[in-house]
């Protein structure tokens, strides 16, 4: 029963799962955070039960591991017995250059360095993950696997700004898209769910989590996706603007006093529907919108108008479009704004089926269902996004 331990690292977390591959079955997981403050916390717990939870001072990526590998062998399972065959790390950045997983030597890991400047907030911490797990997990091979890579497949005209070239040549300015593990999981299983060949299917993934983005899928591969440059782009988020005209950045900038630093935290962590609806919480945007609050009820037009919007630019796009799926924490759990987000697209061949999408059809609440009419042409379903699992599946592919 061989193994693959995915790593998520974040600038001050950890996030942790050992997969199992034959099964695909979380064997356990766990999440550390606030790591480097006075009070981190920890928390792992095992397929069997077994958890343990700690407020502790941990100082950095290297005694998080430290704290791991003591919670394998107190609360179990045994990494002795876990046939690990390698480590997969979550990186978010991968440039045009990785297209594909990638074991990890001096040199990737270096290249992935080195692309820090496109994704200031995400690629040093990768590497700071990196480093921690080669060190705790030192016989085994490491391997990148890029929310990036899935979509190198994108055309010149999906990728490029109107921007003057030699600016985005020298800077590296172009669309790279991100979700890509996720967005590569969703469209597979879902060509298996409308039962078509996978280069036959074309597709559109709605990734709608705390970030989210959408995806146009030929063949099996990424044509399309909103997110940009940076996971700032595209649909409304929990606490990001998504598209933006760039000239409002100007204005406050020039009139509002704006600093650089102000600006980001402003598109990436301000906005959104907790900047437009005070939560970035889809269940609290809706709870309050239901109590009549104006300002929750336009964020989540917005927000459903916007994915609506994306969904016929990418049928147009895409010429003809077989199946679409919703996935990720409101794509999987929201009714009403997948609901919401397809209204009036029976000209389109999308027909929801509300008792189906309700939860109360024949399939019930199950978490992979199909949502839409018998009489829809385009199938639409909820697929449940297992990014580790993916993770896991690459590095197996990859260390082969
Ligand atoms: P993710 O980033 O995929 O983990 O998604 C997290 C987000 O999913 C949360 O911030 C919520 O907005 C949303 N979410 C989770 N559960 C529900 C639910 N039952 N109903 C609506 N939204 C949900």
């Amino acid at each position: 029963m061989s193994t693959v331990f995915v790593v998520n690292a974040g600038s001050s977390s950890l996030k942790y799962q050992l997969v199992e591959l034959a099964s695909g079955a979380s064997l356990a997981s766990g999440l550390i955070e606030r790591i480097g403050q006075v009070r981190s916390s920890a928390k792992h717990k095992n397929a069997a039960g077994g958890e343990a939870q700690e407020e502790l001072h941990i100082q950095d990526h290297a005694q998080a591991f430290g704290w791991v590998l003591r919670q394998f062998d107190a609360v179990g399972p045994s990494l002795d017995d876990a046939d690990m065959i390698g480590v997969g790390h979550r990186v978010v950045q991968g440039g045009s250059r990785f297209d594909r997983a990638t074991i990890i030597d001096g040199r990737v890991q270096d290249q992935i360095e080195a692309l820090s400047p496109l994704a200031p907030l995400h690629n040093p911490a990768n590497v700071v993950g990196i480093r921690a797990a080669r060190a705790a997990f030192a016989n085994l091979p490491h391997v990148a696997v890029f929310d990036t890579a899935f979509h190198l497949t994108l055309p010149p005209a999906a990728y490029t700004y109107a921007l003057d070239r030699s600016v985005a040549e020298e800077h590296r300015v172009r669309k790279y898209g991100f979700h890509g593990t996720s967005h590569q999981f969703v469209s597979r299983r879902l060509a298996e769910l409308v039962g078509k060949p996978l280069g036959e299917t074309n597709s559109i993934v709605l990734h709608l989590g705390n970030g989210s983005s959408a995806c146009a899928v030929r063949g099996g591969e990424s044509v399309e996706t909103s997110m940009g440059m940076t996971p700032l782009a595209g649909l409304v988020m929990g606490t990001r603007t998504g598209d933006i005209d760039a000239s409002v950045l100007l204005h406050l900038a020039r009139n509002g006093g704006y600093s650089i630093d102000d600006l980001d935290t402003l598109l990436n962590k301000r906005s959104g529907l907790l900047g437009m609806a005070g939560s970035n919480d889809m269940r609290d945007v809706r709870a309050s919108a239901g109590a009549g609050v104006e300002a929750a009820r336009v964020a989540l037009e917005t927000y459903t108008y916007r994915i609506r919007g994306v969904v016929g630019q990418y049928m147009a796009q895409l010429g003809r479009t077989d199946a679409l799926a919703f996935t990720a924490g409101v794509g999987e759990n929201s009714a009403e704004t997948r609901a919401e987000s397809l209204a009036g697209l029976e000209s389109f061949g999308i027909v929801i089926d509300a008792d189906r999408n309700a939860g109360t059809g024949p399939d019930g609440d199950a978490k992979e269902r199909r949502i839409s009419a018998d009489e829809s042409a385009i199938a639409v379903w909820v697929v449940p996004t297992n990014e580790e699992l993916e993770i896991a599946q690459q590095v197996a592919a990859v260390v082969a």
